[in-house]
């Protein structure tokens, strides 16, 4: 009670296992993505105070099984529209969902108050994948989690967001040294693939927009990575281009992600399942 209400995203779980975010406004909550299954979701967003019911809308990114596992069920336990693009919904076994919306690159759609511009990029689902600049009230998110390269496109469109959620899936020498058979190091490290620390880290030194306050990193991988070492890698990136200001959330596969708030520019404690924020930490 008494809480300046801006606009907030919260990661519930991310990496190769399974993608969720949450993004809260004005209006009802979105999902982008349910990849985690339809149960663990749910208990994730119990746990931040959210029940399944308040979600207005799902938004998915692409046709992968780690993005879209628990969509459908959800969709239909929550009469809650699922967002996609026209071909991803053709390439997606098209379960039983309560409602589609459609989505188009380059084209805005406005979804619970939020303004989503999807974009392609580089990566290797059947049909396109999708990254998003999401205008809000509160400034405007940047979001990409699987993407082989950073493209021009991406780099242009994130420029003036404030928050960037960005893969930074493996450090290149992990997954060099790894486990995985050589075709599948290839098909992680190509241009359709997954992003590594060091390709973020060159991004951040060479095209970081003078908006940007946070850095989301998501989809790390659990072998090829470690998160001190993709934070640190990243920290090291913002140091040298004279960028301390720029906060660091770093989003995991087994809980849930701080939850960072567009309107305070405050990072605040996981579960808020009460008024009282302790630790706030201004920027
Ligand atoms: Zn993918
Ligand atoms: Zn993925």
């Amino acid at each position: 009670m008494g809480d300046v209400i801006g606009v907030r995203l919260t990661v519930l779980g991310s990496g190769s296992a399974g993608n969720a975010t949450l993004l809260q406004g004005l209006a009802r909550p979105v999902l982008i993505d349910v990849g985690l299954s339809y149960r663990e979701v749910t208990r994730r967003l119990v746990s931040m105070g959210v029940s399944p019911d308040e979600i207005g809308a799902v938004v998915i990114t692409h046709a992968h099984g780690d993005h879209t596992r628990g969509a459908a069920l959800f969709s239909r336990k929550h009469g809650v529209p699922v967002y996609v693009t026209p071909s991803t919904r053709a390439v997606w076994n098209a379960p039983n969902v309560a409602g589609w919306g459609s989505l188009t690159c380059g084209e805005a759609s406005d979804i619970c108050g939020f303004r989503f511009t999807p974009f392609e990029v580089s990566h290797d689902a059947a049909a396109e994948t999708l990254g998003f600049v999401i205008k809000t009230v509160d400034g405007a998110i940047g979001y990409a989690t699987d993407v082989g390269v950073v493209t021009p496109s991406l780099r242009t469109r994130f420029r003036d967001c404030s928050l960037l959620v960005i893969e930074s899936n493996h450090s290149t020498d992990l997954l060099e040294v790894g486990p995985y058979a050589r075709a599948t190091k290839a098909r992680i490290s190509g241009s359709r693939g997954h992003l590594s620390n060091e390709s973020l880290a060159e991004f951040v030194r060479e095209d970081l927009g003078r908006s940007v306050r946070c850095l989301v990193l998501a989809h790390l991988s659990r072998v090829n990575n470690v998160p001190e070492i993709a934070e640190m890698t990243c920290r090291e990136a913002l140091h040298a281009s004279g960028r301390e200001d720029v906060r660091i959330v770093v989003s995991r596969q087994d809980r849930v992600a701080e939850t960072v708030d567009l309107g305070l520019w405050v990072v605040a404690p996981r579960h808020r399942l009460d008024s009282d924020r302790q630790a706030v930490l201004p920027f």
